[in-house]
């Protein structure tokens, strides 16, 4: 296959003119093409009220390749297949063991399946179905089941969310390439292949990790839920094995601990057992809705409501006078913002949206970069008692899951508000009115209002009076930082992996499960299968 990049067509074009503006670059006859694979697919906003742009890279065969050797648009395709590493040398002889059914352990797990591994995946949540009721219980009527939540069950803490699959990170090896595509496999859409900012939504991603699950069951592996590893087992400091709720013990000498951001008692059974655990800075701040119809017309002009758009998004920064930095995150169009408390009597918030992105409002988080200094004290944990003074304060305004919430007008002049406006709340069990002033210090606060008005510079009306902040946003990404070696064991700990977001080597769905890719492959190529 062939590659051209830059294939530009107006946003009303024809599947069939794809071969055709390719024909038209290279001065050959469309007849000639004999077949388009789409690798990527962006959109070209920047003339919104004149015309909108589809931009192409595309793969594509021709009879006479030699015929365009020469010609500096195209090139030989660089894609290629994920490669399995081959099994190494030393003798494992026992199944590896898995922590968090996450992104960062599902992907483990595949992988380890793949090669033969037979892995044994432990997950303190229920699957995906079951946990579905649990979590529609605490949105309806504020009933909390802590193992069983937005952040812990089947597919980990991505499960209820928007779904997006897009990354900074390189993709060198193909790992993100074979994610995407486990994800198609197991159902979700194709198009995640090659838009370019990918996002699944949370309707198709609970089909998805319920069939990634499937098949690592159908290659042998063992998936167990509701299976809460309360203790690791460590002899002369290497790992042994672990206890499950509390008194079943399975032996492994390779334990992957994939346990999410928010697995705060397991944080606290690792720093127990003496494994090497550090502070680590995060962010903190509110989520932000606007209407979607809003979002869409600032991006999209004329076209805002043109079928072939879904909602728009957006990604903006600011650098505060105080020094910190001020960035959306977690953008959600046509999403929700949603109850993600794991712990009794505390509110956090997030987003998510499913795969239409057709909820009448957009939402993001606005976050402030905090820093360990920032953190009550020295301990490694302390960022996490950080997250929940927060988080307690917020519970404590209505004693209820209910979150508080404040037009961004108000919020400016310190004053609580009293009604919405265009904007209504998408936060389910309940709001309640209050100035979120009162819950942050002002190192936050001020960031937040400088950094939302220099942001309304960028995008129209998003700092209008009527935007509609909730709180609190506390768990974007790990406080902590469990220390991994070159060989991603834990410095401390022979025989542990830490891996994705809560073990702080990633942030987000993909870098999560590019994580668990590599962790697995290294365990691969150094074991060989010995039971
Ligand atoms: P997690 O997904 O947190 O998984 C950890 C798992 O370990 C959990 O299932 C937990 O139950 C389990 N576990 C913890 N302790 C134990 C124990 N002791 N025993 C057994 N099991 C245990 N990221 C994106 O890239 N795009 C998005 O659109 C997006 N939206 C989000 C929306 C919401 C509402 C939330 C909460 C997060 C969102 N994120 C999103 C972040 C993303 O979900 C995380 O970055 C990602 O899930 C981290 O993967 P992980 O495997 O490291 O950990």
């Amino acid at each position: 296959m062939l590659r051209i990049n830059n294939i530009k067509l107006p946003i009303d074009h024809q599947d069939e003119d794809i071969k055709k503006e390719i024909a038209k670059k290279l001065n050959i006859s469309s007849k000639e093409i004999q077949e388009v694979r789409i690798i990527k697919r962006s959109i070209d906003a920047r003339k919104k009220n004149d015309m909108i742009y589809f931009v192409y890279n595309v793969d594509f065969k021709v009879e006479d390749e030699d015929k365009l050797k020469n010609n500096s648009l195209v090139m030989i395709s660089p894609e290629k297949e994920y490669i399995l590493p081959a099994q190494g040398e030393e003798l494992l002889t026992t199944r590896p063991i898995i922590i968090g059914s996450g992104p960062s352990g599902l992907f483990a797990g595949l992988i380890l399946a793949e090669a033969g591994f037979e892995p044994i995946i432990l997950e303190r949540g229920k699957a995906v179905e079951e946990r579905k009721k649990d979590v529609n219980l605490f949105w309806k009527k504020g009933v909390l089941n802590i193992e069983s939540n937005v952040q812990f069950g089947e597919g980990g803490a991505g499960t209820f969310s928007d779904g997006k699959l897009n990354t900074l990170i390189k993709d060198k090896n193909n790992r993100i390439r074979k994610m995407l595509e486990e994800f198609v496999k197991a159902g979700a859409p194709e198009e995640i292949l090659y838009v370019n900012k990918p996002h699944i939504g949370t309707d198709k991603l609970e089909i998805a990790v319920k069939n990634i699950r499937k098949k690592i069951i159908s290659l042998g592996g063992s998936v167990l839920f509701e299976s809460k590893v309360t203790d690791i087992i460590i002899k002369n400091g290497k790992v042994k094995g672990v206890v499950v709720n509390g008194n079943e013990k399975i032996y492994s000498d390779v334990i992957i601990l994939a346990i999410g951001h928010s697995a705060r008692d397991t944080f606290e059974l690792l720093f127990n057992k003496g494994i090497t655990i550090k502070q680590k800075p995060f962010s903190i701040g509110v989520r932000i809705e606007h209407l979607k119809e809003l979002i869409d017309k600032s991006q999209y002009g004329k076209f805002y409501n043109h079928p072939r758009l879904k909602a728009a998004d957006y990604k903006l920064s600011h650098r505060a006078k105080n020094g910190r930095a001020v960035y959306t995150f977690c953008m959600c169009p046509g999403g929700y913002v949603v109850a993600s408390a794991s712990e009794e009597n505390m509110v956090v918030t997030n987003g998510m949206s499913e795969f239409a992105r057709d909820n009448v409002n957009s939402n993001s988080a606005i976050l402030v970069s905090v820093e360990p200094s920032d953190y009550p004290s020295n301990h490694p944990l302390a960022g996490v008692e950080f997250q929940r003074n927060f988080e307690k304060k917020a519970y404590a305004i209505s004693n209820s899951y209910y979150a508080p919430v404040q037009l961004f007008g108000d919020f400016l002049r310190n004053k609580k508000s009293v009604k919405f406006k265009a904007v209504k709340p998408s936060y389910k069990p309940g709001t309640i009115f209050y100035d979120i002033n009162n819950i942050y210090p002002e190192y936050i606060t001020d960031a937040l209002k400088e950094g939302i008005l220099a942001m309304g510079k960028k995008l129209r009306g998003f700092s209008s009076y009527d935007s509609l902040l909730t709180g609190v946003e506390t768990r974007s990404s790990s406080p902590v930082r469990i220390e991994r070696n070159e060989n991603y064991e834990s410095i401390s700990t022979e025989g542990l992996y830490p891996i994705g977001e809560g073990a702080g080597y990633a942030g987000g769905i993909t870098s999560s499960a590019v994580d668990g890719i590599r962790v697995a492959e290294s365990i691969i190529k150094r074991y060989k299968k010995g039971w």
